[in-house]
């Protein structure tokens, strides 16, 4: 009788007496000292090319304009601050640390109406740094002790995305989204006990300027016996993000004052009182209810424009994934060649702009708008669809009817 040939690794070529465990795949087997080592060699291959700070591979900040412009529309001084913000963010990382300059750590807010992109412009660089980013949002935050998540739980986030590879996720990027709704109520430091707002900014603050960080290991609540593990935060970028509603109003108030002097008339005519929030400055986010040193810790500051017809006519168009090009390629899928009348797409944006939406209200319409067809179509054996004004209208007035 043959001998049943020996059972080898066969990656290592070790036999099955010499391994721990020998899993058997179809004619193949791997120990299990292949496996971990073929994870080690997978994680490192996940990571992005910055997680080890190449800077000649570093895109400069224009590169990095143009790749978010393919997916954002307009607000162009939000781009190119924040692009030059991260470029020098990843410059500070490749810094020796005995240089005698040391660059600090460029922390950006973004301020402006909600579904105007913010989110989107911090997403965006992420993917193109291949760095771990995570969003959070602050109003879930309470002071340490009381019920809510502490602000260390951003952390976790962040290690969890990243896989728990530690180096990679002290590199990454925090959005921390509504940190307007952390503000303190009144601009009164010494109003009673404030759970929600100025206990928050306080535990902020170690995050954003850089301190070794304990974190309990899967999320969870802090537990005595946990192993923590130790996030060192000085390289990561925060950036936060909030609507601010009313600032307008501070912001006015400051222009006002100054504007009160020998060249007030022409810095009036200099100031577009439709859209105050670009005057925006820190004092303005002070009155808001930011704590100085919140602010001094989020050094870079930039608004957002609200988004106005033409920009959400062109959101629906333009960018490389915008909502049009994603049905245009699921009907694709079906072999169905769909089209839209630019009439069409004027209707969707006149309705997300009486709705009072914004770029949010696209998506939620357009949804409303091809819901039918996307039932029908797969079984339907046609080749072509046009999505015409009439369509849209009808689906429109009958989604409106069954909300
Ligand atoms: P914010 O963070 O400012 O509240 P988001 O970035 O989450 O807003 O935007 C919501 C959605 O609206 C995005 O996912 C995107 O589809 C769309 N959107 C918003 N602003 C823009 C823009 N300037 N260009 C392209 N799409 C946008």
């Amino acid at each position: 009788m043959a001998r049943e040939k020996q059972k080898r690794c066969s990656f290592c070529g070790r036999s099955e007496r010499e391994v721990g465990l020998l899993l058997t795949g179809s004619d193949v087997y791997i120990c299990d000292e292949c496996v971990e080592r073929a994870h080690v060699i997978i994680q490192e291959s996940r990571r992005g090319p910055f997680t080890q700070f190449d800077l000649d591979k570093l895109p400069t900040p224009h590169e990095i304009k143009d790749y978010l412009d393919q997916y954002i529309i307009g607000q162009d001084e939000a781009k190119r601050v924040l692009a030059v913000s991260v470029y020098n963010h990843y410059k500070r990382l490749e810094q020796k640390d005995n240089d005698d300059v040391e660059i600090e750590k460029s922390n950006i807010i973004m301020v402006g109406p909600t579904g105007t992109g913010k989110t989107l412009l911090a997403r965006t660089i992420a993917r193109l740094l291949k760095v771990p980013f995570t969003i959070v949002d602050a109003t879930v935050f309470t002071e340490a002790g009381y019920v809510g998540e502490d602000v260390e739980s951003i952390l976790s986030r962040l290690l969890q995305v990243a896989d728990y590879d530690v180096e990679a996720a002290q590199c990454g990027i925090v959005f921390i989204d509504e940190i307007d709704k952390i503000a303190r109520k009144a601009d009164n430091p010494s109003i009673t006990r404030d759970v929600s707002g100025e206990g928050v900014q306080q535990g902020l603050l170690k995050l954003l300027e850089g301190d070794i960080v304990n974190v309990p290991p899967k999320g969870g609540r802090k537990h005595p016996e946990q192993d923590f593990i130790h996030v060192d935060t000085r390289n990561i970028l925060f950036v936060c993000g909030g609507a601010f509603d009313g600032i307008e109003k501070k912001i006015a108030q400051r222009l006002n004052a100054h504007t009160v002097g020998y060249n007030s008339v022409q810095n009036q005519r200099r100031i577009d009182p439709k859209d105050l929030m670009q005057y925006v400055q820190p004092q303005d986010l002070k009155s808001f209810g930011l704590i100085p040193e919140i602010i001094g810790r989020l050094p870079v500051l930039t608004s957002l424009n609200p988004l106005d017809r033409d920009a959400l006519r062109r959101i629906l168009t333009e960018p490389r994934n915008s909502l049009v090009k994603q049905q245009v390629k699921l009907f694709a899928m079906d072999g169905i060649t769909l089209t839209f009348t630019p009439e069409a797409l004027d209707y969707i944006v006149d309705k997300a702009v009486e709705f009072r939406l914004g770029a949010r209200g696209l998506r939620s319409i357009m949804e409303a708008v091809m819901i039918d067809a996307q039932f029908d179509a797969p079984s339907s054996g046609k080749k072509k669809m046009s999505v015409t004004l009439d369509f849209v209208r009808q689906q429109v007035e009958k989604s409106q009817r069954l909300a």
